[in-house]
C-alpha cells in the first residue's frame, strides 16, 4: 500500500483523480489531489509519531476547513477511529461524548478553544485525554516539514467513524460506521448521480454531520471532483461562490433551498453552472422542489438517509421520473421494507416504519448493546420514520414516528400540515408540532415565518388551510415567528419549538 501514492480512505484507493487536479478550494487557496494526498500522509505520520495507532479513538472539533479533511483522512489511513464533534455542543455535551467514546486524543481548532475559554492543557485534563493537538498555523507548518512514514494496511471491516447522532431526540449515541459502510454508500451515490472529475461541489453543510461529510466531502473526493469549502451558509457569499467557482453540484438541507429559491424568484441570482442539486435531511417542501425542477431546470434530487445508514438510503433517479414529495427509490445495494407495529411487511400504499438492510447499515451503537438490539433487528435497521411505498417502489416519508400528533385518538402527520402551509404565498418556513391538551390529548400548533416584506396573521393562515385540511388537523394555535430554531445542519428543531410551547 505504501508504494501507491494517491488518495486513500483507509485501505480504499480513490482512483478517479490525477495529482494535478484541483481537490479543494478554500478562500483564495487551491489544493491539488497530489498535495492533499501528501498532507494527509504527513498528518498520519504526525499522529503515528504521537503514539496513535490502529483502533485508537481520535476526536475532531473543527470548522469546515481543509484541516478537517486532513485529520479525518489521516485517522482513517491509520486504521484509527474518528469522532467528529458537532460544533454547537456545550462543554458538558463534549465531555459526555469524549468519555462515552473512550477517546484517546483530540484535534481542536484554536478558535474553538478560544470559544470554550480553555487552554489545550485544561481540555486535556478535563476530558482525560492522552493528547490534544491544536489546529493552527504552527502545527500545520510543523506537519508540513515531516518526512512521510510507512502507512499500514487497514481492514475495511473495522470501524472508521463514531458518529454521534445530533440528538434532536434523546441522548447522543455513537453510530459505528466501518470503512466499508462509508465507501459502499459513496460508491452507490456516485453511480446514481453520475459524478465526474470535472464536477465542482459546494461544501456548505457542516463536515461533522453525516450528510455534510458524506455528500460534500467523501463523495466528491471519491469522484475525483473539486470541493469549494464554506464554513457556513452565508447566502451572499454562497451565491457569489456558486457563480465564481463554477459550482456544478450543491448538496443542502431544505432550509438552504428555501433561501436560494427566494433569490431565484426575485431575479437576484442565477446559477449558470449548477447541473445538480441534492437535498435531504428533512422534508423538502414540494413548492420549492418544483420551482427548481420545473421553472429553473436545475435537477433537484431529494434523498433520504440517517446517520446509522452512512447515511443515504434512497434517492430520486437523475434520469427517469422524479416524484415530487418522494424520497425516491432505495440505492441499488440497499433493501427497504415498510412494516407495521408487529414487524409484518406492509403492501404498497400503507403507512408503516421504514426498515433498511445493506452494506451501509452501521455496526451498532458504541458501548450500547441494548440500544443496538432495539435498532438493528435481524440485520434490519429500524429508522423510526413512517412512510409508504407506491407500486413503482418510490418511497414517501409521512413523518417521524416520534413527531406524530395524536388528537382525540386520531393520528395527525405534521408534515401534511407543513406542506399545506408552504403553499401559502406569504409563508417562507413552517413547522408543526403537537402540544398537550387535557381533553384531546394533543392539539396542533403551527409556527410560520413570513417571507421578507410580507405579513401573516393567525386568521389568514387558518382561512388558507381550511379548504385543504380536515377539521381535526387544523391548528389550534398559530404562532408567527421571525425565524425557526435550527440545528447546526440546518434542520428545524422541533424539540425547541416544543420547549417554547410549555
Ligand atoms: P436524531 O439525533 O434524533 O436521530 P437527527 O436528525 O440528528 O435526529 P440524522 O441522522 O441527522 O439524525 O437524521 C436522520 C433523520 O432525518 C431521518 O431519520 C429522518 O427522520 C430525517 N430525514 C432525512 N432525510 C429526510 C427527507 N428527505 N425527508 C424527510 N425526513 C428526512
Amino acid at each position: 500500500l505504501e508504494e501507491i501514492n494517491g488518495l486513500h480512505f483507509g485501505n480504499f484507493y480513490l482512483t478517479h483523480s490525477q495529482p494535478t487536479d484541483t481537490a479543494l478550494l478554500y478562500h483564495d487557496v487551491t489544493i491539488t489531489y497530489g498535495e492533499l494526498d501528501k498532507t494527509i500522509r504527513q498528518y498520519a505520520t504526525y499522529l503515528q509519531q504521537n503514539g496513535i495507532k490502529a483502533g485508537d479513538v481520535v476526536a475532531l472539533s473543527c470548522y469546515n476547513t481543509p484541516e478537517f479533511i486532513y485529520v479525518y483522512f489521516a485517522v482513517a489511513r491509520l486504521g484509527a477511529i474518528i469522532v467528529p464533534l458537532n460544533l454547537t455542543l456545550t462543554m458538558e455535551e463534549i465531555t459526555y461524548i469524549i468519555r462515552n467514546a473512550d477517546t484517546k486524543a483530540m484535534f481542536v481548532h484554536e478558535n474553538i478553544l478560544a470559544k470554550l475559554h480553555v487552554s489545550p492543557e485544561q481540555l486535556q485534563a478535563t476530558l482525560g485525554l492522552q493528547s490534544v493537538f491544536v489546529i493552527n498555523p504552527d502545527t500545520a507548518a510543523a506537519i508540513a516539514e515531516l518526512e512521510i512514514g510507512e502507512m499500514i494496511e487497514v481492514n475495511p471491516r473495522t470501524i472508521s467513524t463514531l458518529l454521534y447522532t445530533s440528538g434532536t431526540t434523546g441522548k447522543p449515541k455513537g453510530a459505528m460506521l466501518s470503512h466499508e459502510n462509508l465507501m459502499a454508500n459513496a460508491a452507490s451515490c456516485n453511480r446514481l448521480l453520475k459524478l465526474n472529475a470535472d464536477d465542482v461541489f459546494m461544501c456548505v453543510l457542516p463536515m461533522f454531520h453525516t450528510f455534510g461529510f458524506t455528500t460534500s466531502v467523501l463523495l466528491p473526493l471519491y469522484a475525483g471532483a473539486a470541493i469549494d469549502i464554506h464554513e457556513a451558509f452565508q447566502p451572499k457569499e454562497i451565491m457569489h461562490s456558486l457563480v465564481q467557482n463554477r459550482v456544478t453540484v450543491f448538496c443542502g438541507v431544505p432550509a438552504m433551498y428555501v433561501v436560494l429559491a427566494q433569490a431565484l424568484r426575485s431575479g437576484k441570482a442565477e446559477f449558470p453552472d449548477l447541473r445538480l442539486a441534492v437535498c435531504g435531511g428533512s422534508p423538502m417542501p414540494v413548492e420549492v422542489l418544483n420551482l427548481f425542477n420545473q421553472q429553473y431546470n436545475i435537477p433537484l434530487v431529494e434523498g433520504y438517509g440517517l446517520t446509522e445508514a452512512s447515511p443515504v438510503v434512497s434517492l430520486n433517479p437523475l434520469d427517469g421520473e422524479k416524484k415530487p414529495g418522494s424520497i425516491g427509490k432505495p440505492l441499488p445495494d440497499v433493501e427497504v421494507r415498510i412494516i407495521d407495529e408487529k414487524g409484518n411487511e406492509l403492501p404498497a400504499g400503507e403507512d408503516g416504519e421504514i426498515i433498511v438492510k445493506g452494506p451501509n447499515v452501521m455496526q451498532g451503537y458504541y458501548g450500547m448493546p441494548e440500544a443496538t438490539k432495539e435498532t438493528i433487528v435481524d440485520g434490519w435497521l429500524h429508522t423510526g420514520d413512517i412512510a409508504h411505498m407506491d407500486n413503482e417502489g418510490y418511497i414517501f416519508i409521512v413523518d417521524r414516528k416520534k413527531d406524530i400528533i395524536i388528537t382525540r385518538g386520531l393520528n395527525v402527520y405534521p408534515r401534511e400540515i407543513e406542506e399545506a402551509l408552504y403553499r401559502h404565498p406569504s409563508v417562507l418556513e413552517a413547522a408543526v408540532i403537537g402540544v398537550p391538551d387535557p381533553v384531546k390529548g394533543e392539539v396542533v400548533k403551527a409556527f410560520v415565518v413570513p417571507k421578507e416584506g410580507q405579513t401573516l396573521d393567525r386568521r389568514s393562515v387558518l382561512d388558507f388551510l381550511k379548504p385543504n385540511l380536515a377539521n381535526y388537523k387544523m391548528p389550534r394555535f398559530v404562532e408567527i415567528m421571525e425565524s425557526l430554531p435550527k440545528n447546526a445542519a440546518g434542520k428545524i428543531l422541533k424539540k425547541e419549538l416544543r420547549n417554547l410551547s410549555h
